[in-house]
């Protein structure tokens, strides 16, 4: 029996539902098999700053789907350095394999989280890449918001646009890869299974050219790698941390991200102070740059004064609540009414979205592209019904939120203490081993949890040593 082609809108042009269109463009036995409309909220040539250290399984998902992985990461960007402001001559931490341990044949991850930081890597090159890679017969529309869906009697879905007017007919399949803030999660899940605000705010600044721009000094720490400054609140009552990150793909490009992590109640009360409402991704609009300059000189000015206008020569801004989805049982448990048969999936941050220091949301978005792909392929050529294709996504669903769960309840265990501990810690009682472990030591009154945080600091202080016989890969000059 010939099979009847499969026609797929995917909400959200962004890694996860890329690599899937990519994927399934590349593999599909043949043309007919998928017709594919990506619907994307943002420009073709849409803003993006920084990606994120894609982990070995992220890499396979954008190999498979054509994608270079030289042409978005960094080289030599796996290096990161931590200081305090009132200690500029030695680290507190270095996050990177000593060369000479590597010499000895030991792998960075027989050497533990301290020496595998990945290479950075540039979000536009890798999203760009992938838009490359697509099928020439894969449509791609972009600056076209999908508010919402409409269920048809037949099992197929309309995609509706911000009027509420249906676009390009209807689908056989849905799959939503909008991201965290998904408009069409309540499709499947009550508004109480909606990702929560974690209590922290990044206020991230784009810096083209630190060289021209920023002290001689901080550009020779940063090297090509990360930056972290610790130091006092503005209150003196805590500590703040301030990172600077390279992640431009071409070595020549000296662009850097700066940010700064916000602890606050309420996740819209910056978006609203900075006037960033109905802002995407990231804005060169010259108002909001200043705003984000003199908010963040307000907020570093516990640091010593040559670190207080680091956001003067910002290029480019954006705010960014961190929010996070609850487990997948608590999810599965607030599924919306009549919604099992849908042949609707969301996958990647739309189903499951952890912050960034979980340093997996990503990797987990894109083995859900990769593995729906592989099951929609298979399914192809049977003779897949509405009713066959909902059930196999409903097995996927829950796969997919359950392989996060652990890293969720590690994340979820820690930001509490993460975010706590910060504010409440002055920064002369700072300790990074208890900043990493995510435990304010008012908690670590068990005997396990000081010998995990001695063990900690101990481990930390020992691969300051290890880094230092090279001068920490950096150059004297
Ligand atoms: C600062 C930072 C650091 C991070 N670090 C890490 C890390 O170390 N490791 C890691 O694994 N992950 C990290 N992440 C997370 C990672 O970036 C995300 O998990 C990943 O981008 C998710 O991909 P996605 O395609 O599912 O969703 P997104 O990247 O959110 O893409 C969603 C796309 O959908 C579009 N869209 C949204 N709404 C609509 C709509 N209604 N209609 C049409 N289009 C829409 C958006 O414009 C966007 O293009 C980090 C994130 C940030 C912000």
């Amino acid at each position: 029996m010939a099979t009847r082609t499969m026609k797929i809108a995917i909400v959200g042009g962004g890694p996860s539902g890329l690599t899937l269109a990519s994927i399934l463009g590349r593999e599909a036995p043949n043309n007919e098999a998928f017709d594919i409309t990506i619907f994307e909220r943002g420009a073709a040539d849409r803003d993006q700053g920084s990606g994120w250290d894609v982990d070995e399984e992220a890499q396979a998902a954008l190999l498979r789907a054509g994608v270079e992985l030289e042409s978005f990461q960094r080289p030599r960007s796996d290096r990161m350095m931590s200081y305090r402001v009132d200690d500029m001559d030695r680290p507190i931490a270095t996050f990177r394999m000593p060369p000479f341990i590597s010499d000895l044949g030991v792998s960075k991850e027989q050497m533990g989280f301290l020496a595998s930081p990945s290479l950075e890597t540039e979000r536009k090159k890798m999203v760009d890449g992938l838009t490359d890679a697509l099928a020439s017969h894969t449509k791609i529309i972009y600056e076209s918001y999908i508010s919402g869906l409409k269920m048809n009697n037949d099992g197929s879905i309309d995609v509706r646009g911000r009027d509420g007017s249906t676009l390009n007919g209807s689908f056989d399949v849905v799959i939503d890869s909008s991201g965290s803030g998904s408009p069409l999660r309540s499709a499947r899940f009550a508004p109480e299974a909606d990702a929560h605000y974690t209590g922290t705010t990044y206020v991230q600044g784009l810096i083209h050219s630190p060289e021209k721009t920023l002290d001689a000094e901080l550009v020779r720490l940063l090297g090509e790698g990360t930056l972290t400054l610790y130091g006092p609140t503005r209150d003196g009552k805590g500590t703040e941390q301030l990172n600077v990150q390279r992640f431009g793909a071409d070595p020549s490009d000296q662009v850097a991200t700066i940010w700064i992590e916000v602890h606050s109640e309420d996740a819209n009360r910056l978006i609203e102070e900075l006037g960033f409402e109905g802002i995407y991704g990231i804005t060169r609009d010259p108002a909001a740059l200043q705003r984000v300059t003199e908010y963040t000189k307000q907020q570093l000015s516990g640091f010593p004064e040559q670190y207080q206008d680091l956001f003067d020569s910002i290029e480019g801004a954006r705010v960014l609540p961190m929010r996070m989805h609850p487990f997948c049982g608590e999810t599965l448990a607030l599924t919306a009414p009549n919604s099992e048969g849908l042949p609707f999936l969301c996958i990647g941050d739309a189903l499951h979205a952890l912050p960034p220091w979980s340093g997996m949301s990503g990797n987990y978005a894109l083995r859900d592209a990769a593995d729906l792909a592989t099951s929609l392929i298979k399914q192809q050529p049977r003779e897949w019904t509405s009713a066959s294709v909902a059930a196999a996504l409903r097995g996927h669903e829950r796969d997919f939120m359950l392989r996060t769960d652990e890293k969720r309840k590690a994340t979820a265990n820690r930001s509490p203490g993460y975010v706590d501990y910060m504010h409440s810690t002055e920064f002369t009682d700072f300790a990074l081993s208890a900043h990493v472990l995510g435990k304010p030591p008012e908690e670590q009154w068990s005997t396990d949890d000081q010998v995990d945080s001695a063990v900690m600091a101990e481990t930390i202080r020992f691969f300051v040593l290890l880094n230092s016989f090279d001068n920490y890969g950096m150059s004297e000059s």
